[in-house]
């Protein structure tokens, strides 16, 4: 019966991933999700014997995510997304080691009272995943929060831990010595920290979905210690579908993964260093936006990280409606990093009802910004620096950004002439066609609406 009910939830895991691709498809795949876990809660408690262990521990969990479900604002979600990792690399990190020192219960024991080879490789390989999960996601979690800031350290440093991890995962295969586990937990738990650390604040998005993508490796690991067959199926979509975000997010900075991990702590560093100057721009009004949106043909609005953080996209989406009333084209364009987690824009823009049909992607909407009257840049900053172009100095170059600059006029909100995530200046805001318009982006869009 439970092997059963492990069948459908990984069928309706599966499902749920195919719906998610999608945000026509999204709320079907939500729904296909609670319905696997549904199944997986119930067989749990099957094969449990009705044992009241499984059900406790559901109801904690169950009352801590409803908890925190009501508590994170949508601009925490990215920090509450990586925080969650960071439990899934505790638990594989935890649940080798009751495997190690209970290995009865795991039944992984031989006859001569030895744990199997097989079975030191899995807890050794999940240890190391689990506990790099564990603590690179805690260092995402802070430098996504803002509390940290990337520093700078060397390669070496990182191969050095690298090879001792791999000596003492030789090594605990070969004694099964408790020594060796506690050596292979520190050191990568050490591992975890130096090699996110020094990533680039650009080139964060990678890093959040190759946590993704460890973070459901160690799950599956999980699922060979315990049997668990769809912990097994369940790590293995996780990780496989995080190992092609990362690539499609490497993709969309243009970018390989080996200059992500290895080579960006040293650019983003030179950029944080980078001379900032006081260089004369123009300063709007509300009025004048109004003014300049209600004589255009065509309006592009690109959405930023200050969309998320005002909760803009209600006022956004008022005020494209009464632009589109005048018989004004009104599109928006996301990068696929904006934000501060692969889709965030879409969610916010889908949660304010924007027709999909409006929204584009890059690739789709870039050559559209030369015929474009006003380009109205709402809180986004590093995905529309033209530094990523022109200055092979810059933390962000090489990354494909909107070309916003070419439309005739650029509207930029934000609060202040300040960096955004990769700390880096913006010479567009000093550019002879771009108004800044200072201020909260929900605040200034309600006062432009009511100037429409
Ligand atoms: P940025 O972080 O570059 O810029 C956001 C801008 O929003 C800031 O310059 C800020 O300026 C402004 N802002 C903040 N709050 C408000 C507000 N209330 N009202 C108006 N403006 C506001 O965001 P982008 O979206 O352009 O780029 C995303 C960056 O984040 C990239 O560097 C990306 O690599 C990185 N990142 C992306 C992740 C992802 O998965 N998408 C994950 C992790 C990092 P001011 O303070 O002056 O208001």
């Amino acid at each position: 019966m439970a092997n059963i009910l492990y069948l459908i939830s990984a069928i309706c895991f599966i499902m749920a991933l195919r719906g998610l691709s999608s945000a026509q498809s999204s709320k079907s795949g939500n729904m296909y999700g609670i319905v696997g876990m549904g199944g997986a809660f119930l067989a749990a408690i099957l094969t449990a014997k009705f044992s009241w262990y499984p059900l406790v521990a559901i109801i904690i969990g169950g009352c801590v995510g409803i908890l925190v479900a009501k508590k994170v604002s949508m601009t925490q979600l990215p920090e509450m997304v990586a925080g969650f990792h960071s439990l899934v690399g505790l638990s594989a990190v935890m649940i080798d080691c009751a495997a190690y020192f209970s290995p009865d219960s795991f039944h992984i024991v031989a006859m001569n009272g030895q744990i199997f080879t097989s079975s030191l490789i899995e807890i050794g390989l999940g240890l190391v995943i689990g506990a790099v999960t564990f603590t690179g996601s805690i260092v995402a979690f802070l430098k996504l929060k803002g509390s940290i800031k990337e520093c700078f350290i060397s390669i070496v440093t990182n191969k050095l831990i690298a090879l001792a991890i791999f000596v003492s995962f030789v090594m605990f295969v070969l004694t099964s010595n408790g020594v060796y586990l506690c050596s292979l937990i520190v050191l990568s738990l050490i591992l975890g920290i130096t090699l996110i650390v020094p990533i680039g604040g650009a080139d964060m998005p990678v890093v959040v979905s190759m946590l993704n993508s460890y973070s459901g490796w160690a799950a599956s690991g999980i699922g060979f210690t315990l049997h668990n067959d769809l912990l097994i199926i369940t790590g293995a979509l996780v990780g496989s579908s995080g190992a092609i975000l990362s690539y499609i997010m490497c993709k969309g900075m243009n970018r390989s993964l080996k200059e992500v991990m290895f080579s960006s702590g040293i650019r983003a560093i030179k950029g944080a260093f980078e001379e900032r100057h006081n260089r004369p721009y123009t300063r709007g009004m509300p009025e004048d936006a109004a003014f300049l949106l209600k004589n255009a043909n065509s309006v592009i609005i690109v959405p930023g990280y200050g969309m998320a953080t005002s909760q803009a996209q209600h006022a956004l989406k008022e005020m494209g409606d009464m632009l589109k009333k005048r018989g004004i084209s009104v599109k928006y364009a996301i990068h696929p990093v904006a934000g501060r987690m692969p889709g965030h824009m879409n969610v916010l823009l889908a949660e304010a009802n924007v027709p999909y049909d409006d929204v584009f992607e890059l690739d789709e909407i870039n050559s559209s910004f030369a015929a474009c009257d006003v380009a109205y840049v709402v809180g986004a900053n590093d995905v529309t620096n033209p530094a990523a172009k022109s200055d092979p100095d810059s933390s962000i170059y090489g990354m494909p950004v909107l070309d916003v600059e070419k439309a005739k006029t650029v509207l930029f909100l934000k609060r202040s002439m300040g960096a955004g995530y990769a700390g880096i200046d913006n010479d567009l805001f000093y550019a002879q066609n771009t108004m800044m318009l200072l201020g909260d982006a929900k605040k200034t869009t309600e006062n432009i609406i009511k100037s429409l």
